[in-house]
């Protein structure tokens, strides 16, 4: 296995694409914002089945996070990060500080005006799916990915990313990876750090209100107001659960809808605490 090849500059970067490419190899792209979890891992090892080389991105994206968000208390733990890298046999990480991709001067973004930005974490957030839009175009651009990976985990930018690459006719085959739990149910993600093994046990309510309408489902219902509401009861029960949002909408195309007729996605976002986690699952595939 090759050593893990650290690239902190765009010129750097687009230098090995540039040279991989020449060589005839294929790219695969895992956008990440660092501390790596299994989660994580599954989009490396996904990649590395279906690329010659994978580039991985460890970068908290500043433009994608609201003034209120947790930008400056986002875990960062680049060295570990590396460790699991290379342990799954990944074969370049950029890691650039944010006046690499935003120097002095920068002024272009990209939005997503279909309406899907408009649900969901979209309507929560403003300004989130145009910054990750933004970067995720960025960072196709400048390691000349033929695949790039993203978690179902958040299905919706799967979704918006589908939309800007179809749209601004980018050679990128857009792969999502389904979401990846303990065995507790519970959704891995970099912010479950932040909770208390108290608000971790509390967490769990979300995996299990989803499983709820997944069972309601199998036993006939296609209703969006009856699936939601199984989900809404469960979640009811966890004290310390106080729920954003619990949404139905066609998937991908994200339009409302009175019930399950074709593949629909069901999400949700709670606080646990302080911690905002969200979970989803898709019906009707
Ligand atoms: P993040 O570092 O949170 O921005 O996530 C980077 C990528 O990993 C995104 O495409 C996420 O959807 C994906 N991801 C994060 N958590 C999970 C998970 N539990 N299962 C699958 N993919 C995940």
């Amino acid at each position: 296995m090759s050593e893990l090849k650290v690239f902190t500059t765009v010129k750097e970067m687009q230098a090995y694409a540039a040279a991989q490419k020449q060589a005839g190899k294929t790219i695969g792209l895992c956008p990440t914002m660092g501390a790596l979890h299994e989660g994580h891992m599954t989009l490396m090892r996904a990649a590395r089945q279906a690329c010659d080389i994978v580039i991985a991105s460890v970068f908290v994206n500043p433009v994608q996070f609201g003034p209120n968000e947790d930008y400056d208390k986002y875990p960062r733990q680049f060295e570990a990060d590396c460790a699991k890298l290379a342990a799954e046999g990944v074969d370049a990480v950029f890691h650039p500080e944010p006046a690499e991709m935003y120097p002095d001067g920068y002024g272009t973004y990209i939005t997503v005006e279909n309406g899907i930005t408009d649900v969901l974490c979209g309507a929560r957030r403003p300004g989130h799916f145009r910054g990750v839009a933004t970067v995720v175009t960025k960072l196709m651009n400048i390691t000349r990915a033929d695949k790039a990976f993203f978690g179902q985990k958040d299905a919706q930018q799967v979704a918006v990313v589908r939309r800007f690459v179809a749209d601004l006719n980018l050679p990128v085959e857009v792969v999502m990876v389904p979401i990846c739990r303990e065995a507790s149910g519970l959704a891995r993600s970099s912010r479950n750090a932040y909770m208390s093994e108290a608000e971790k046990q509390a967490a769990l309510v979300l995996s299990r209100s989803l499983r709820a309408a997944k069972e309601a489902y199998a036993g006939g219902e296609r209703q969006a107001a009856a699936l939601k509401a199984a989900v809404q009861q469960v979640l009811a029960t966890e004290p310390l659960a106080r729920v954003d949002y619990v949404d139905l909408y066609t998937y991908p195309a994200l339009q409302v809808t009175d019930s399950v007729s074709e593949p629909c996605l069901l999400a949700i976002a709670v606080y646990i605490g302080q911690t905002r986690l969200i979970d989803n699952i898709i019906l009707g595939e």
